[in-house]
């Protein structure tokens, strides 16, 4: 590694950060202009419509930090709070609590825990068969932290790890420093714009993943290249999943090529020991329950909402947001019948 790899690495990352988030959308405006009683979520001013520049929409979880471009994870906001806070995590921003009452804050961070469950998050040290809540939970494990991005590029004898020196005091920042240089002995490169340091190939997987587990969102650069096409666990922190499904799926992203068995037309081969059938059985009739539960839930989610819209106390639907809705239900349901299918023919298998 020479200090040209540094550079490039540091124009790199800079470039990154120097891309303004995109703009708010239109009606995302207009469906926050209709709230009655309009005030900042973050310091409780009242906010004035009318005067477009004093306030404006800031989002729970930045979109700069993989927060979904939707209504849920936006939050009207005066001018001042949206640019006291920047691109920060609402956790790392220490003045929010002096600002908002205990109960509103709590509320707010409780919003935040929902809006990153669709946010992209890597993957979690559990396998494709755990239950959503072990996700979950492994998840929430990391979210207590405030979330950063970190970027990593490999170089010609190992990694570069860094990040902007210019952002915002974060509050992990010094301690990921110091994680980095005396657990990873990772090398401190100096740089006038990049905090970054170097680590050795051996080292580089486990300091990832400690980086991960303290909420960093890793960003390999440079952006847009061929991820290897390697799958074994190690080079999986370079996908990101949008939701807890399908961090359990482990959808199939560019980045790894299928195992052979899970070709289209491969023919499972099960265990006949008892053993093995019978916690199959099991499995099969909890996996039916639990399918079913979640399609009744989405449904009558989806009946009240429509009530609501009806009635006039729930807000018009969007364009498209409907049959979005309608398609997860249907989703769900169809997911249950495979469930159901897949128990009957466990049943049907026995002698
Ligand atoms: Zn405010």
């Amino acid at each position: 590694m020479n200090t040209a790899d540094l550079d490039a690495f540091a124009r790199r990352v800079l470039a990154f950060h120097a891309v303004r988030a995109p703009a708010t959308p239109r009606w995302a405006l207009d469906v926050a202009r209709r709230s009655e009683s309009p005030v900042c979520a973050f310091c409780t001013a009242p906010l004035d419509l009318d005067r477009s520049h004093s306030w404006g929409l800031s989002p729970l979880v930045p979109l700069s930090l993989a927060g979904p471009r939707d209504t849920e994870n936006l939050r009207m906001a005066c001018k001042r709070c949206i640019t006291e806070r920047g691109t920060r995590d609402l956790l790392a921003w220490p003045e929010l609590s002096q600002r908002l009452p205990p109960e509103p804050l709590d509320a707010l961070l409780a919003d935040r825990l929902l809006v990153l469950q669709r946010s992209d998050n890597h993957l979690v040290e559990v396998g494709r068969f755990a239950k959503p809540a072990t996700v979950l939970a492994q998840l929430q494990e990391r979210w207590i932290h405030p979330r950063f991005v970190v970027h990593a590029q490999r170089h010609s004898d190992g990694w570069i790890v860094g990040w902007p020196l210019a952002h915002r005091a974060h509050l992990t920042r010094n301690d990921l420093a110091a994680l980095l240089r005396n657990m990873h002995q990772g090398q401190w490169l100096e740089h006038p714009d990049v905090v970054a340091f170097r680590l050795t190939e051996d080292v580089f997987q486990a300091a990832v993943w400690q980086l991960i587990a303290l909420h960093a969102l890793v960003i390999p650069l440079p952006l847009g290249t061929a991820l290897p096409p390697d799958r074994s666990f190690e080079n999986r922190w370079m996908a990101r999943y949008p939701s807890l499904r399908q961090i359990r799926l482990r959808r199939q992203g560019t980045h790894e090529a299928p195992w052979p068995s899970q070709a289209k037309d491969h023919i499972p081969a099960y265990s006949d020991r008892p053993n093995a059938v019978r916690m199959r059985t099991q499995r099969q009739a909890a996996r039916e329950g639990e399918t079913k539960a979640q399609w009744l839930e989405a449904r009558r989610r989806l009946a009240k909402r429509d009530a609501g819209v009806a009635s006039g106390t729930l807000r018009a639907w969007l364009p498209g947001e409907r049959a979005a809705m309608q398609a997860d239900v249907d989703d769900l349901a169809s997911s249950w019948l495979e469930a159901r299918q897949r128990k009957v023919q466990g049943r049907s298998q026995r002698p």
